[in-house]
């Protein structure tokens, strides 16, 4: 049966240290799960093949700290320097839809939306141990000695937040961790809501 149409949807987030393939499962996901994904703000500079509007909304500081001011974002951190934000009344408006929503931002971001809405599903993501993360994180060949030595010491601090979470998943195969946060997707989905007889009707 699909989803009542009077039924809100569901906001997941799905968080975790850098290196523990958090963009690479979500654009699985999204493949196969019915969410929308949030298109967060930024003050960072575009990267290569990246698109305004559909990666990211590349704004100035200035233009972020408005958008602050005038209440428009859910959460925002900063995360390496740069400023992030989750536009809410986009997320609101998909959610009162009935379509699901996928958030994937930060941890400290993650924690800010669950106090704003408690009805948010929090995953975090493992990476298989933390001598993986660090082979990962050098395995981009981008950062020095220096710079995953400190990424490995905020994953730690971030992995200590898991008692705030919801689920975990372990990023070991990808194909197994797709299918375990889609599994949650779909049981969260499936939970009998607080009003039922728009269900019931239907038999009626
Ligand atoms: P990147 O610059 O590599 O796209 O993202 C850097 C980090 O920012 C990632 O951990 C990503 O999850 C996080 N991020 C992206 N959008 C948001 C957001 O709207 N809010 C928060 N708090 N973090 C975000």
């Amino acid at each position: 049966m699909a989803k009542h149409r009077a039924q809100r949807g569901n906001l997941f987030v799905i968080s975790g240290p850098s290196g523990t393939g958090k963009g690479t499962i979500c654009k699985e996901i999204l493949n196969i799960c019915d969410l929308k994904l949030s298109v967060s703000m930024t003050t960072r500079n575009p990267r290569e093949g990246e698109q305004n509007g559909r990666d990211y909304f590349f704004v100035t500081k200035e233009q972020f700290e408005e958008n602050i001011a005038n209440g428009n974002l859910l959460e925002y951190a900063n995360v390496y320097g740069n400023m992030y934000g989750t536009p809410k009344d986009a997320v609101i408006r998909q959610l009162e839809r009935g379509k699901n929503v996928l958030l994937e931002i930060d941890v400290q971001g993650a924690l800010k939306v669950k106090k704003a809405m408690d009805e948010a599903i929090l995953i975090f993501l493992l990476p298989p141990s933390m001598e993986i993360l660090r082979e990962r994180l050098s395995g981009r060949g981008t950062d020095s000695e220096e710079a995953i030595e400190r990424r490995s010491q905020e994953a730690l601090n971030e992995i200590r937040l898991l008692g705030e979470y919801d689920y975990y998943v372990v990023n070991d195969d990808l194909t197994e961790a797709v299918s375990e946060v889609s599994a949650i997707i779909l049981a969260e989905g499936r939970k009998v809501p607080d009003k039922v007889k728009p269900i019931i009707r239907e038999y009626e």
